[in-house]
């Protein structure tokens, strides 16, 4: 107990001095887990400049500038099991770069499908591939709203069934296909031992939150942020001990929050909700996960104590 004290005491003095010196260096050496990062989506520009693949510069500051800048480049380079992996291994070592060693990371199903012309057990053997001493990769099922259809209800559970996965994760435009359509895969969490994990709260507001907690029963909410309108849903996502993933670049460059300092963030923390700290797409919005630490503590939107929960909290809860 006394060496545990001692060593979380040992911990918070490391971190502050990171953040409060800004020691990008010190702040790569501290353990960290990214919760909601979507695994075609999260390497650098810099890296795919040195695997040879271009990018356009032009910057993305709002959800279709982001849908058109992935079907222009990323869904192609997908198509291709070399570009494929180019994508994977960029986030991957990236997180490892930046001191992130659990990352739970989302692949969609289509690339299954489109990849692995739906051959479950060669898109499996591919993703198992990617082994890091240094990283532990938990793996979510990706389910896109935009793009479902029923007739991928089958290869959904087929690859769910094969307990591969850590989790699921419903994606994309909020409520652009009605919750009933993915209910069941939700209803497979216990038998399958699975996370289940849902993007709401980042385009909709609270209500929407609502319904996705009472349609899914999900354990962890990405993004989440517009509970903040509303005081009961917040209480009655505490009551169920919803875990928020919360990616605070990525809200404002989109638009869906104003800024860092006014991040709904302090608000849901200050709340108590359970909330972990993600990147989302680093890709997109270049901020790697220390960035966010940094910017929150710089702006005041958290405190180091405040931060420092929410670092050990994400990283006990795979341990
Ligand atoms: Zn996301």
């Amino acid at each position: 107990m006394v060496i545990e004290t001692i060593s979380n005491y040992i911990d918070l003095m490391t971190f502050e001095k990171a953040l409060k010196d800004n020691d990008k260096k010190l702040l790569v050496s501290i353990p960290k887990i990214d919760i909601h990062n979507h695994a075609v989506s999260s390497c650098t520009k810099s890296y795919l400049k040195k695997q040879g693949i271009k990018l356009s510069e032009e910057k993305i500051d709002n959800i279709s500038s982001l849908i058109e800048f992935s079907r222009t480049y990323l869904t192609p380079l997908q198509l291709d099991y070399n570009g494929l992996k180019i994508l994977l291994k960029g986030n991957f070592e990236n997180c490892i770069k930046t001191g992130v060693n659990i990352v739970s990371t989302e692949i969609d199903y289509k690339n299954c499908i489109r990849t692995f012309n739906s051959d479950v057990n060669k898109f499996i053997n591919f993703l198992k591939s990617f082994k890091y001493k240094n990283l532990k990769i938990l793996w979510d099922l990706g389910i896109s709203r935009d793009s479902y259809k029923e007739e991928y209800k089958s290869i959904i559970l087929e690859l769910l069934n094969t307990k591969f996965f850590s989790g699921i994760d419903l994606t994309s435009t909020e409520n652009s296909v009605p919750n009933s359509k993915f209910i069941d895969f939700y209803k497979l969490d216990n038998d399958l031992g699975i996370i289940t994990k849902v993007h709401a709260g980042e385009q909709l507001g609270a209500d929407y939150i609502k319904k996705c907690i009472n349609d899914f029963k999900p354990k962890m909410i990405q993004h989440g942020i517009h509970i903040v309108e509303n005081e009961s849903i917040m209480k009655l996502a505490k009551s169920k001990g919803i875990i928020f993933n919360v990616c605070p670049t990525s809200n404002v460059t989109l638009g869906y929050a104003p800024s860092i300092k006014k991040h709904p963030i302090k608000k849901m923390v200050e709340y108590g909700l359970n909330v972990t700290i993600g990147t989302d797409d680093l890709l997109f919005f270049d901020s790697d996960i220390n960035d966010e630490y940094i910017k929150l503590y710089k702006e005041g939107t958290l405190s180091i104590e405040q931060l420092k929960v929410i670092k050990d909290f994400g990283l006990n809860l795979f341990k």
